[in-house]
């Protein structure tokens, strides 16, 4: 039997890969589909055929920080910043529940105009809906995760984005790694659902640098984890750059799927920003939770991480009506519950 298929059956089998095993799979063209197929099955018999969807709230694209490939970067001057008052994030929030969302994931620019007790008054009052709050807003001290936690936070997404060190560094001028690091201990220590996750195709990436982030993601005891292709932006340094791609994107993220075995996994809106079916792509390759957007108007452009974002003009309701049926079309299901992860 070929070598290649020998590594995705024991993957499938054990659930463990070194890490030249994971090189081989990546370095490999010709079982991409039966790397893709073994992901799904493994994805129906640890987490089974409900998708999760969390409502996605986009709430400030004001950010200190610069980090090459982000459109939202501090140094972007083509961008029209906008930053919603507690309480309109909360109301977003309040819509999205009439919608049936159980779970929403409150993200932004690191925008110090939330203090901590701000952030606490709206995951207080988004908490009084029933729902899981998670939040995804970028690097913040102990005290201040703690704080969210006791507010009643229940996961936090902060993607380690590569785990080569000096890539991470170039990358995030002025961020360091061992503090992004740091970051995700501390949520863990907290008690967060914690999810982390990578860019695929960043420039000077390497096939063994993916390798590495995907045993750190088993290293670290995610929760979630979340791949994209990174996509160049025009408005940031890495305009010219090639950015990653989708084939590659989902066999990294079906390698997690086998790995860590009963995780939740997003298929991620920049898949399908390069290709019209790539939600459903990776539905089918390992990924059972959904992200729909809940922003409104004018800000889901503004919001612009990277170009080509779909759904830009489209409402919320759409989207919660747009996606259901493309799940249920595969056959699938759209869960009712929170989605924490199945111990
Ligand atoms: N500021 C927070 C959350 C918002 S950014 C943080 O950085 O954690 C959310 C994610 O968007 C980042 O983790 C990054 O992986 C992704 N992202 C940013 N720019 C991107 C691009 N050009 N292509 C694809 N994904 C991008
Ligand atoms: Fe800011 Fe996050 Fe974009 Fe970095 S990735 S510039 S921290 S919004």
């Amino acid at each position: 039997m070929d070598k290649i298929i020998e590594l995705i059956n024991k993957a499938e089998k054990i659930n463990e890969l070194s890490k030249e095993e994971i090189i081989l799979i990546l370095q490999s063209s010709e079982f991409d589909q039966e790397l893709l197929n073994a992901a799904d099955r493994a994805r129906k018999k640890f987490v089974g055929d409900e998708v999760h969807l969390r409502g996605l709230i986009e709430f400030s694209n004001i950010c200190k920080r610069n980090c090459l490939y982000c459109g939202l970067r501090a140094s972007n001057k083509n961008v029209d910043r906008y930053r919603l008052q507690p309480d309109e994030i909360i109301e977003l929030a309040r819509k999205g529940v009439s919608y049936g969302y159980k779970t929403f994931v409150l993200q932004s620019g690191e925008d110090e105009f939330y203090t901590i007790d701000k952030i606490k008054y709206i995951v207080e009052k988004i908490k009084e809906f029933d729902v899981a709050v998670t939040l995804s807003i970028g690097e913040k001290s102990f005290e201040e995760y703690k704080a969210y936690k006791e507010s009643g936070a229940d996961r936090f997404l902060i993607r380690i984005e590569t785990t080569d060190k000096d890539l991470y560094e170039a990358m995030d001028p002025g961020m360091s790694h061992e503090e992004r690091k740091r970051c995700l201990s501390d949520l863990k220590a907290l008690g967060y659902e914690v999810g982390s996750g990578c860019l695929v195709g960043l420039p000077n990436q390497t096939i063994e640098s993916l390798a590495e982030d995907i045993l750190f993601f088993k290293e670290i005891g995610a929760d979630m984890i979340g791949i994209g292709p990174f996509i160049p932006n025009g408005d940031t340094p890495l305009k010219d750059e090639k950015g990653g791609d989708l084939n590659l994107s989902l066999k990294v993220m079906a390698i997690t799927r086998l790995l860590l075995k009963d995780i939740n996994i997003p298929a991620t809106t920049a898949m399908e920003t390069l290709n019209p079916n790539g939600r459903i792509m990776a539905l089918q390759s390992g990924a059972n939770v959904v992200m729909p957007n809940v922003t409104e108007g004018e800000y889901r452009k503004m919001y612009a991480l990277y170009p080509g974002k779909i759904c830009v003009n489209d409402t919320p309701a759409h989207c919660r009506g747009c996606i259901t049926g493309k799940i249920q079309r595969i056959g699938r299901t759209v869960s009712n519950t929170k989605g924490f992860r199945r111990k």
